[in-house]
């Protein structure tokens, strides 16, 4: 066994605990109902589930997917969302053993390791933002809701955790690109010297918050817009919210991406859904869950997809 199986299992098993409390805020938040008490009980006979019987995945599968006193079906959303919380918390492990092999195991590295907590903190930030778009993706497929309990929080978390790196931030230091697997992204870039207002951690901070303001003013724009024309409803203030939870997290561009990636696929689904016949002009998509499933995209693999992006038009 390598060392980096070993933070992908834990990464795995913390993740599917993880989980399993998403799966309680996915059934109670968007109901306004209290995720600490009272205990998990089964939707249809209300019978209180024992501690054996809530053990992610393994339980579903015991039980076959039925109730143990009612014996109606238990959605297989339940071990669906343990298991992408599971492998979203593995591949965000195996990073964190990249980072830590980078700046700990590897004595050969040039970086100093005073950028290491920028890293762990970049990883651990990557890894909540997954939690919460894994929970908006279900919550506003089910019941078109994208509750302030996630993007509202989700929002102030990631700016917290951005000023929590900007501590470890050197005056003059901007953007840091250490490897390919390591990026640890800011408002200015390494070849871009800031201006007097904004050198460093001012930089980080002011370019995130920059970076939620702006995301908020064009969406915002978009939905007068789409008003004006359609006369309808096109964008709801839950989809401003969340992508600026997004930009909060990641920075200007990865959301961005989102809102294409996003909006290009709920496209596609909406072609798909209106050659069967599903469909009409006016049919309400549950946009914020392509917003979300984009999010996750961009936080795994923006980085690459905005470079080579770059690297095109250059
Ligand atoms: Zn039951």
């Amino acid at each position: 066994m390598t060392p980096r199986i070993i933070y992908e299992a834990i990464g795995f098993l913390l993740g599917l605990v993880f989980g399993s409390f998403l799966n309680v805020c996915i059934a109670r938040l968007p109901r306004h109902e209290s995720i600490v008490r009272p205990g998990s009980r089964c939707p249809q006979c209300r019978a209180f589930i024992r501690w054996f019987d809530n053990i992610p995945v393994l339980s579903w599968l015991v039980l076959r997917g039925r109730c143990r006193d009612c014996h109606q079906p238990i959605p297989w959303r339940y071990p669906l969302v343990e298991l992408t919380c599971g492998l979203w918390f593995a591949v965000q492990a195996a990073r964190l053993y990249t980072v830590l092999r980078f700046y700990f195991y590897d004595p050969t590295h040039s970086a100093p390791s005073s950028y290491a907590p920028l890293a762990i903190i970049a990883n651990l930030a990557v890894t909540i933002l997954g939690f919460l778009l894994i929970g908006l993706i279900v919550m506003d497929w089910q019941t078109g809701l994208l509750p302030n309990a996630f993007t509202l929080t989700g929002i102030a978390a990631g700016l917290f955790l951005i000023c929590t790196q900007a501590i470890f931030l050197g005056p003059t230091e901007q953007q840091i690109v250490l490897t390919r697997q390591i990026h640890i992204t800011s408002a200015g870039a390494t070849t871009n010297p800031g201006n007097v207002f904004l050198t460093g951690p001012e930089a980080l901070i002011g370019g995130r918050l920059l970076a939620v303001v702006g995301v908020v003013l064009l969406l915002l724009a978009i939905r007068w817009l789409y008003r004006t024309l359609r006369h309808q409803e096109g964008l709801g203030l839950g989809d401003v919210k969340l992508l600026a939870m997004i930009a909060a997290f990641l920075g200007f561009w990865p959301a961005i991406l989102s809102l294409f990636l996003g909006a290009f696929a709920a496209s596609l689904y909406a072609v798909v859904l209106l050659a069967r016949r599903r469909a009409g002009a006016f049919t309400k998509l549950p946009f914020g869950s392509f917003l979300a499933a984009a999010g996750l995209v961009a936080a795994q693999f923006g980085d690459r997809i905005i470079d080579a992006y770059a690297q095109m038009l250059r």
